[in-house]
């Protein structure tokens, strides 16, 4: 696990508390290079969800990439781990979408692209609020939730999410 620069995250950075899933997101200031390295596969799934959106979703100008440097910690018997984050880099001047690599491998699709999603709602919506009302069964109302939902309320509400993802910001 990659030592955090906890000196980094100077404005502020929020990670909910879901035993092993959870998304945060960091609005990161930060001197260090921004992202160099494009991926295919974040950018297939960046594609995707430009589709799904109707193209109000995944914009260009916000990067993405992988990242070794999301914070995992215990605390009790529980794992968090931080799926994905936004951060604003000074020195590319844009904000940048980093994603958990290792965890990133592990997700469904749709799941990858609720992360996404959320990520985007963050960096390109430039929106660094959470909707965090549950339905009446308990999955998460809005694709904003902060807390990345569990695969059966993505499958459950997949149209909901949809719907909300091409609302756009
Ligand atoms: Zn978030």
């Amino acid at each position: 696990m990659a030592k955090i620069n906890w000196r980094n995250v100077v404005l502020y950075t929020v990670v909910l508390s879901i035993p092993f899933f959870a998304i945060s997101c960091a609005m990161e200031v930060t001197k260090l290079k921004g992202h160099n390295k494009t991926s295919n596969e974040l950018e297939h799934t960046r594609g995707l969800l430009k589709e799904l959106s109707d193209g109000k979703l995944g914009a260009d100008r916000v990067s993405i990439a992988f990242s070794k440097e999301l914070p995992e910690y215990v605390k009790g018997s529980d794992v968090f781990f931080v799926m994905g984050r936004c951060n604003f880099s000074w020195s590319n001047m844009q904000f940048e979408v980093d994603i958990n690599k290792t965890r990133w491998y592990y997700q469904p699709l749709r799941r990858k692209l609720m992360l996404l999603a959320h990520e985007f709602g963050h960096c390109q919506c430039v929106n660094f609020t959470h909707t965090d009302k549950k339905l009446k069964d308990g999955c998460a109302s809005h694709y904003m939730n902060g807390q990345l939902p569990q695969d059966n309320c993505i499958d459950k509400h997949w149209n909901r999410y949809v719907k909300q993802m091409k609302e756009g910001c």
